[in-house]
């Protein structure tokens, strides 16, 4: 049985880490970042066309979707990076010692393995993946939660099944 703490931190659908618990391991990884001069990205993650689907599969449909999609980012991303469950269908991924160019091949790993398959519910579906690094003198979760946010609303006004990296003021070298 899970105790009250985890349920608190728990997204009930899809199982992984929630809001909640986001941006308390965020503000400890940006620590710890900074203690060991290491790069750490992060990566935002968004179903396309997710109200349509949920018009076309139902609320059922969506879980699923949700919980095999959870599924699948937890076996093609390394167990020391982590993945919340966000609300709307987004997820958040914290990319600890990985710099800019490998949070490019990571989303772009995602988005390529996400279309290329066939969901058991949803049939086709894509994602759009807005990435972002710690710049240099950035302490706060919000700092990258806000740029990584932008990254994904560009993705997504680029057209499904994008990614795009938005960059900080100075880079972490
Ligand atoms: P892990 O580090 O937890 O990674 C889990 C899975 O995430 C990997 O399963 C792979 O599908 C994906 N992944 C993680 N990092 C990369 C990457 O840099 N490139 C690519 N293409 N995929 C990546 P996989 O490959 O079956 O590996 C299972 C476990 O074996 C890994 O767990 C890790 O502990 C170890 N491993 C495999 N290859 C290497 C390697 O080249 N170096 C190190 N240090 N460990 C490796
Ligand atoms: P790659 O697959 O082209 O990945 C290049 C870089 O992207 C990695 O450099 C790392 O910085 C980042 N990266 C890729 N996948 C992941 C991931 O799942 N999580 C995180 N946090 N970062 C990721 P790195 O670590 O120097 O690895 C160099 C190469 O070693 C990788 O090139 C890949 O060919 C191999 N490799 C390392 N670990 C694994 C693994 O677990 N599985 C597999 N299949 N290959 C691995």
């Amino acid at each position: 049985a899970q105790s009250a703490e985890d349920l608190a931190i728990t997204d009930p659908v899809t199982g992984a880490h929630n809001a909640r618990f986001l941006d308390e391991t965020l503000q400890k990884e940006i620590s710890r970042a900074i203690e060991m001069s290491h790069s750490l990205s992060v990566i935002s993650l968004a179903i396309d066309y997710a109200d349509e689907a949920e018009d076309l599969h139902g609320k059922a449909g969506m879980h699923r979707l949700l919980r095999d999609l959870t599924r699948h980012l937890f076996g093609v991303i390394r167990s020391g990076d982590s993945l919340y469950t966000l609300d709307d269908g987004e997820f958040f991924l914290i990319l600890p010692f990985t710099p800019e160019e490998g949070a490019r091949v990571i989303a772009e790993r995602i988005r390529r393995t996400i279309a290329e398959q066939t969901w058991p519910t949803a049939g086709k579906v894509t994602v759009s993946l807005g990435c972002t690094t710690r710049a240099r003198a950035e302490t706060r979760p919000a700092d990258l939660r806000k740029r990584v946010r932008q990254a994904l609303e560009e993705a997504k006004r680029r057209g499904a099944d994008s990614v795009w990296y938005c960059q900080g003021e100075t880079r972490q070298s």
